[in-house]
């Protein structure tokens, strides 16, 4: 059965998302509105600019079905998208759907290192494998609660994390060829 994962399609790199989840097979669902959000086997919130999508999430009164999906369903965040996911990001204009207990700060890697492309180890299910990673404005993950596992870090700092089904990456695996994080996100379903 082909299962069908939103992309929250607010503002920002949705498109790719949409693109990486159709190599895969799946359908894809732009959600904008609650009603978008029924019966979805995921949902991805994509990077971007989490201060506007925090907003529009409240404008176009997503926030309860998005945390009520989140019972249910697995939910990624990628970069933007973990700023939104994380229970604190230091930022008042942003309001946190509280679904990963990570306490997170915006745009802090630096500006001279703002954008960069690393190799990554990633740690899952006792297996270590290479993944390439590609920041922009990238947040820092500054605390973690202790249901949260750390799947890869850079100079032990995390930037990829999973508590229950739900995944959050600092960067943005959705610009890379590889897909192997978001089959990771899709196995959770
Ligand atoms: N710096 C952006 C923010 O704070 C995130 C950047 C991104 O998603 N690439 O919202």
């Amino acid at each position: 059965m082909v299962i069908t994962i939103g992309v929250l399609a607010l503002q920002g790199d949705f498109a790719r998302h949409q693109d990486v989840l159709h190599s895969l097979g799946c359908d894809v669902r732009q959600v904008r509105y609650r009603h978008d959000l029924d019966g979805l086997a995921g949902l991805i919130i994509p990077g971007g600019e989490s201060t506007t999508i925090s907003k529009q999430i409240d404008r176009n009164g997503l926030r309860e079905g998005i945390i009520a999906l989140a019972r249910e369903r697995p939910v990624m965040g990628t970069c933007a998208g973990l700023i939104l996911m994380a229970r604190e990001s230091a930022d008042d204009r942003i309001t946190g759907l509280n679904l990963l207990d990570v306490a997170v700060t915006r745009n802090s890697w630096g500006r001279q290192i703002h954008s960069f492309t690393t190799p990554l180890e990633m740690r899952v299910n006792g297996q270590r494998e290479m993944v390439p990673a590609v920041f922009i404005r990238a947040p820092r993950i500054q605390q973690l609660g202790s249901g949260v596992e750390v799947l890869a870090e850079i100079e032990n700092e995390p930037v990829l994390v999973r508590q229950g089904p739900h995944l959050g990456a600092t960067f943005h695996p959705e610009l890379t060829a590889d897909t192997r994080i978001h089959k990771l996100f899709l196995e959770a379903h």
